[in-house]
């Protein structure tokens, strides 16, 4: 439902020893409300980097982002994150869970913050949790999960809210095929709703005609600035 786009988009990132790493140099995408879009590249392109700036959580050094009419790059931090609580999702590549709380709970938390009643919250949970095959899973606490169910339930609570735009980073890197299948069909099933999508992952797997794709390359060779629709 809501478009994104950005434009020149620099990230060089200084690390304690003094080096600089250019995560991204010069990036432009487009992602028409309701399009699909595959990010993808090798381990250390940039594509966690271009999630974060494009969903508003990491401001680039240079260059622009909107969200439909809305400039997030030139807002300020507050507002950002209102609009993000309110229109986005982001399933991070290693989410950080309450350990202490059980695993419906973590899915809610934006919920009860909210002030969504309990009984409402379980059930919203749940039926996350079911579409991702861990409707077992949801009185169990975060440590007890593996790394896979773990990435499904950031999604699941990246997705419990009904954002307009859907972010997930290599949501199914660490699971069998048949979940990953599960996976895809669920960012299928939001896609078709109207969803925008933006997904990082190694490869464009199960791209379909229409879907948008950006390549990134590690820093110190391409830019990554060329965006395509594979249609
Ligand atoms: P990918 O998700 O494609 O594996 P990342 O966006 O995580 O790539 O990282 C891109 C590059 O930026 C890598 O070289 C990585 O080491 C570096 N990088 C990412 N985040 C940071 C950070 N917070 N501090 C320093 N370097 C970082
Ligand atoms: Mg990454």
């Amino acid at each position: 439902m809501i478009p994104v786009r950005a434009e020149g988009v620099e990230k060089v990132f200084r690390s304690r020893g003094g080096h600089r790493v250019t995560a991204l140099a010069g990036v432009g995408v487009e992602v028409p409300a309701g399009g699909f879009l595959f990010v993808t590249g090798p381990s250390g392109s940039g594509k966690t980097t271009l999630l974060h700036v494009l969903a508003g959580l990491l401001r680039p050094d240079r260059g622009e982002v909107w969200w439909g009419e809305d400039r997030i790059t030139g807002l300020p931090e507050p507002r950002v994150t209102r609009l993000r609580r309110r229109l986005a999702g982001f399933a991070f590549q290693r989410d950080r869970y309450l350990e202490r709380a059980r695993v419906w709970e973590n899915v809610t938390v934006l919920l009860a913050a909210q002030g969504v009643g309990r009984r409402q919250r379980r059930a919203r949970a749940l039926e996350q949790l079911g579409r991702l095959g861990l409707a077992d899973w949801a009185d169990h606490y975060p440590w007890e999960l593996s790394g896979g169910q773990r990435q499904r339930v950031a999604l699941a609570r990246a997705l419990v809210h009904g954002p307009g735009v859907l972010f997930a980073d290599e949501p199914a890197a660490q699971v069998d095929p048949d979940t990953a299948g599960l996976v895809e069909a669920v960012l299928r099933e939001e896609n078709a709703r109207g969803v925008t999508v933006v997904v990082a992952s190694h490869e464009a797997l199960g791209a379909k005609p229409g879907d948008r794709m950006i390549r990134l390359e590690p820093s110190g060779r391409r830019g990554g600035a060329a965006w395509r629709s594979s249609s």
